[in-house]
């Protein structure tokens, strides 16, 4: 196979590696510590260094990439109608907002969405929603209100957020922190009902903790949830942000459960095709209807750019059958990563294309793995010390995943 493409220069534009990641390093604040690999150009799975070396994306921007680099319909969606119209802000209507959001809502079965744009801001804004439901409809008193997360969860940067993170990482030195939220242990049913009290508002919490290290929690889990909440009259909130939109085998991830849709969903990251940030609420009018004007709101969210992206990005994964492709190609590279014999593997999981392969302790870290990697032509990160994560575009080939697996092969038994 050949890894090199020579024609990647761009008139005018610095390719030295070495000048470009000082500059960074000078130049940026530190708040992420990438491989020393400069991108300049992507297509599909595949992205080109600025030495025209190719790599295979098996991070893709954190499940953003879905679709793969660069998809034709989604840079025809995002030029034709950057050409036409791109911000009006909600002030106004625009005639691409509404198609988008029905598309949306028919996909996942809810009546309403709010569009937003990063995957914090929809966590923000399903946070301030379910507070609402709970001092307007169950009654909770004002300011009492209380939202049930998990351990290891990851919901984004913002300080509310951190404030409930129990990575000391992400929080610390950033406080002080607001009340009104508590920790349980994920996949664990019985903390759950033991937490929930007459103010607990909402249980806010990922199908897969994919930033924790790909865990999965046990089968069945998200039903016996989803009960115990109806029965508490607690809504469930689900936050998608990473698992939705095909990525585990099934358009959202709790279709995998029985009877386990949420009341409160949260999408983003491959809403936006790979191009532009889009993400949303989702929630039966009951709910959703409880906002009123100028109780929330966001200059960009909902603007003609990210909903015509944003509704093409949904068309392609309904058209291309990506989440049945996640599901096949997922369940093959699974299998054969399980078959590895590495006395460097502790455990392989995951669930359609979104996988961690979990070192054993105090041999090599995840970091190290992901370096050489890289070597190899396969981009990806670490997730936590010891797990490497493997999310490649949903459009991956059969082939093309084959080559992965060569490479993580001997990555992770020499
Ligand atoms: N929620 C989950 C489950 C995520 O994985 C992420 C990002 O990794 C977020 C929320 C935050 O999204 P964003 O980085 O777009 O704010």
């Amino acid at each position: 196979m050949n890894v090199y493409e020579p024609s990647n220069k761009i008139e005018g534009v610095v390719t030295d590696t070495d000048q470009l990641i000082a500059q960074a390093e000078r130049i940026s604040a530190k708040n992420y510590a990438p491989l020393p690999v400069v991108i300049s150009k992507a297509r599909g799975v595949w992205a080109w260094d600025t030495d025209g070396r190719r790599y295979l994306d098996c991070l893709s921007a954190y499940s953003s990439m879905s679709l793969g680099h660069c998809h034709p319909r989604v840079i025809d969606a995002l030029t034709e109608q950057a050409r036409r119209l791109t911000l009006t802000s909600r002030a106004f209507h625009n005639d691409r907002m509404g198609p988008f959001l029905e598309l949306l809502c028919e996909l996942c079965q809810l009546d309403m969405a709010l569009p937003m744009n990063t995957g914090a801001e929809a966590v923000e804004t399903a946070i301030k929603l379910v507070r609402k439901w709970g001092y307007r409809v169950k009654g909770v008193p004002h300011d009492r209100a209380e939202i049930i997360v998990c351990r290891n969860n990851f919901h984004g940067r913002t300080t509310t957020i951190v404030g409930f993170s129990s990575e000391e990482a992400y929080r610390e030195d950033f406080g002080p922190y607001g009340p009104g939220f508590k920790l349980i242990d994920f996949g664990d049913i019985d903390q759950l009902e033991a937490a929930i009290t007459p103010n607990t508002v909402a249980f806010l919490v990922e199908p897969i903790q994919a930033e924790a290290g790909v865990r999965v929690p046990p089968p069945g889990y998200l039903s016996a949830v989803r009960q115990a909440c109806s029965a508490q009259d607690v809504l469930l909130v689900l936050d998608e942000i990473q698992t939705g939109l095909g990525r585990t085998g099934k358009f959202l991830a709790h279709e995998h459960d029985t009877d386990a849709a949420p009341d409160v969903l949260i999408v983003g990251k491959a809403l936006g095709g790979g191009v532009y940030p889009v993400s949303a609420v989702l929630a039966p009018a009951a709910i959703m209807s409880l906002f009123q004007s100028g109780e929330h709101g966001s200059t960009f969210g909902g603007n003609p750019l990210a909903a015509a992206v944003g509704k093409t990005a949904l068309e392609i994964i309904r058209d291309e059958h990506l989440s049945e492709r996640a599901a096949t190609l997922g369940k093959d590279l699974l299998d054969r990563l399980r078959q590895i014999r590495s006395p460097l593997i502790a455990e392989v999981r995951g669930q359609g294309l979104l996988v961690g392969i979990e070192l054993q302790p105090g041999v090599r870290n995840a970091r190290e793995i992901c370096d050489r990697l890289l070597e190899r032509g396969v981009l990806t990160k670490d997730a936590h010390e010891r797990v490497v994560r493997l999310a490649p575009p949903l459009v991956i080939e059969k082939e093309e995943a084959d080559w992965l697996l060569k490479q993580l092969e001997e990555a992770l038994t020499i």
